[in-house]
């Protein structure tokens, strides 16, 4: 039994990728600008050659571990897993890195890691949207079931890998894809098929120049053409590969160039020759350290023995061969040895061993899925138990035979359906895929606008908090511009009511007063009016300046008899109006003299003159006894002005204070008012008279005036 499984050659690394050269041109006419230009451009080209020689480096090691993975897959995907945790590299030489693992997990085989692998690859697709990332995990996942011995799965898995490699891929990917696949159809006997894509592999390996490629794409193609029967043409591109593996001397490409070398003499029909290159393939597999191939090789050279009627030296070779078989979990290569050791011992008559031993070999068959394979091991059962004459097995074996090849008929038209369905699977896979992408992009969409209406509250927030701030500033200008409008207001009033001359009160002030202190119409206190003697003199003797002067000297001194409560007005050019609260008959004779005093007992000395003042003052307390008829502020006037009158009238210098009146209404008040010294002598008002100090008759103004 002879079962060849050239194993495919791994992938390759990273392609070289050459930056892309960064160009920048200066267009402005600023001499600076263009300089500076320059120098970030000089920067960004030493970043790039940086980048540039790393990610060489990296594709480099890519490339040699894809070579190196050949003999020693676990091992290698080990070392990529290094590599990939490492995260060196951009996106594209990860990927690399992944695929590569990948396929070497699936030629260990380790279908488990290698399906990891491949959902690695898949998560890798949805989130980068590479597709080479979803061609790369369908090529790991029909290799995977290719190693399991289900070719059709894997056929349409290698297929649908090759519709999604992107047209841009490398020529380095397509080699890689194109060989997986030309290999896949090779185990589902599409030779034709195999030849076809093997040739396009080639051209690929060629452009390349790799020697292990190379050799390994025409040793490929020569097997295919030797499955097709065409054993001239598989004999001379196999020599083609021969001569390259040789003038390489890499032993990996060696040994699997020398397992087609014994596969196309022993078709050819030269078994010593095919045997001798069986013994160096296995000679170089050792030397490569590849013990998967060393297992399987080692099973197929009984084959060889087999073939020649050496029934021993193959029972031995096989039996040798299945320790490693078993421990390297290399299926194929255990059913090989223990189908061998079967026909082995049949040949050697052992007929119920040989049984058993090919019946264990169907087994492993039977558990892969292989009737392909089962109805193969009951041919060769059966031509065998034929040869040593048992009969009565040969026709039990052709029977089995026979039996599965009609269920391999039927098994082809489920698998006709299941491709269908896994076609549909694949289908609704990547509609799923695609719905997970738009989604996330939906995602993001929303994800943005939620950030844009964040940002826009935080901006209305942040005018709304500015309008409060702008506001209430202004509120505060506002508040100070009205607190200051009304000081002003306060001021200008002030100064309305206030005599610019001796600081008093003025007529204005006076009115305003009176409208508080007699708000019914009906005053209640004392008032005094006092008028100074002959200003006029005083004015027309010293200029008006020390008229002036006078008039501020007796306004001081009325301040000072005065309180403060008291209200002095200055009524017109030399008159001085003084209300004070309703005072006791006593007490207003008291102040009126003290006024008298105050104004004529000093003379007031302006600019060295010496100027004698008297004042003549007319008073009343309102009401007035008896009647206590309640009066206005204009009519108490009125009736002062005529006690001053009177005052002037009998000699100046003295007061003259009313201190009753019989008047029961406001007409007999003013008649009685009129003619003051007539109801005077008739009783029916009761003055009192005080005079002013006596006066230095050479300080009086008539006196100086006189003189003048
Ligand atoms: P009598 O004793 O009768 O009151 O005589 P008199 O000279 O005081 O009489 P009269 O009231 O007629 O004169 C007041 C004078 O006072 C007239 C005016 O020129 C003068 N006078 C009025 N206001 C001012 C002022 O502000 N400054 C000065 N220097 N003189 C004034
Ligand atoms: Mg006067
Ligand atoms: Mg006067």
């Amino acid at each position: 039994m002879c079962r060849f499984r050239t194993l495919k050659s791994g992938l390759c690394g990273a392609d070289m990728r050459s930056m892309a050269s960064l160009s920048l041109r200066a267009r402005s006419p600023v001499a600076r600008w263009q300089a500076w230009l320059a120098a970030v451009g000089v920067g960004l080209a030493l970043c790039a050659a940086a980048a540039s020689a790393a990610a060489q480096a990296l594709s480099a090691q890519l490339l040699e571990l894809e070579r190196a993975g050949r003999a020693k897959p676990q091992a290698t995907a080990a070392e990529l897993e290094r590599l990939i945790e490492s995260g060196q590299g951009d996106a594209a030489t990860q990927l690399d890195a992944l695929l590569l693992q990948g396929w070497l997990l699936a030629n260990v085989p380790s279908a488990d890691q290698a399906e990891a692998v491949a959902r690695v690859l898949d998560a890798r697709f949805v989130a980068d949207k590479d597709p080479l990332a979803r061609a790369a995990a369908l090529l790991v996942r029909a290799r995977v079931a290719e190693q399991a011995g289900d070719s059709v799965r894997a056929g349409a898995l290698i297929d649908e890998a090759l519709v999604r490699l992107p047209a841009d891929a490398t020529a380095l990917n397509r080699l890689r894809f194109l060989a997986a696949q030309a290999h896949i159809r090779n185990g589902l006997s599409k030779f034709e098929d195999a030849i076809r894509i093997g040739h396009e592999a080639l051209t690929l390996a060629d452009a390349r120049g790799e020697a292990w490629r190379r050799a390994e794409a025409r040793a490929d193609l020569a097997y295919n053409y030797q499955l097709a029967k065409q054993n001239a043409r598989a004999a001379s591109l196999n020599q083609e590969a021969l001569s390259i593996a040789q003038a390489d001397g890499d032993p990996m490409t060696l040994a699997r160039v020398a397992t087609t070398q014994a596969i196309v003499l022993d078709a050819l029909g030269d078994l010593d020759g095919g045997r001798r290159w069986s013994l160096a393939a296995i000679d170089y597999a050792r030397k490569a350290g590849a013990k998967y191939e060393e297992s399987l090789y080692l099973a197929n050279l009984a084959d060889s023995y087999l073939k020649k009627g050496e029934f021993a030296t193959a029972l031995l070779h096989a039996q040798q061969a299945l320790p490693p078989a078993r421990e390297l979990k290399n299926l194929n290569a255990e059913m090989v040895a223990l189908a061998n050791i079967g026909l082995a011992q049949i040949g050697l008559g052992e007929i119920d061993a040989g049984k058993a031993s090919l019946r264990r070999a169907v087994d492993i068959d039977e558990r892969r899925g292989s009737i392909t394979g089962m109805a193969q091991t009951y041919l060769e059962m059966g031509q065998a138990l034929e040869r040593a004459g048992d009969l009565r097995g040969a026709i039990d074996a052709l029977h089995q035979q026979r039996t599965l090849e009609d269920q391999v008929l039927t098994r082809n038209q489920q698998k006709a359906i299941l491709e269908l369905q896994e076609a549909f699977d694949n289908g609704r896979r990547t509609r799923e895929l695609e719905l997970l992408q738009r989604q996330s992009a939906i995602q993001g969409e929303q994800l943005h606008a939620r950030t844009l209406q964040q940002r826009l509250w935080a901006l209305v927030a942040v005018c709304g908090l500015l309008s409060l701030v702008v506001a209430a500033l202004l509120m505060r200008r506002v508040r100070d511009t009205n607190r200051r409008l009304a000081d002003s207001n306060a001021q200008l009033k002030a100064h309305a009511e206030i005599d610019p001359l001796t600081g008093l009160s003025n007529r204005r002030h006076f009115q305003t007063a009176m409208r508080q202190l007699a708000a019914d119409g009906q005053f209640s206190g004392t008032i005094f009016l006092a008028d100074i003697d002959h200003f006029k003199r005083i004015n027309d003797c010293w200029g008006h300046a020390s008229g002036d002067a006078v008039l501020v000297e007796i306004a001081r001194r009325l301040r000072a008899v005065l309180r403060e409560p008291d209200l002095i007005v200055r009524w017109g050019g030399e008159e001085f109006l003084v209300v004070v609260r309703a005072l006791s008959p006593e007490a207003v004779e008291a102040l009126a003299q003290r006024m008298l005093d105050a104004v004529g007992a000093a003379p007031v000395v302006h600019e060295q003159r010496v100027m004698a003042v008297t004042a003549s003052i007319g008073y009343a307390t309102f009401p007035i006894e008896p009647t206590l008829l309640a009066v206005s502020w204009e009519r108490a006037i009125n009736l002062i002005d005529t006690a001053l009158y009177l005052a002037k009238a009998h000699g100046r210098n003295r007061a003259y204070g009313v201190r009753m009146i019989n008047a029961n209404d406001a007409d007999r008040f003013d008649a009685v008012a009129r003619s003051l010294e007539a109801a005077w002598r008739t009783g029916d008002v009761a003055l009192t008279l005080l005079e002013g100090p006596g006066r230095d008759a050479e300080f009086t103004a008539g006196a100086l005036a006189q003189a003048a």
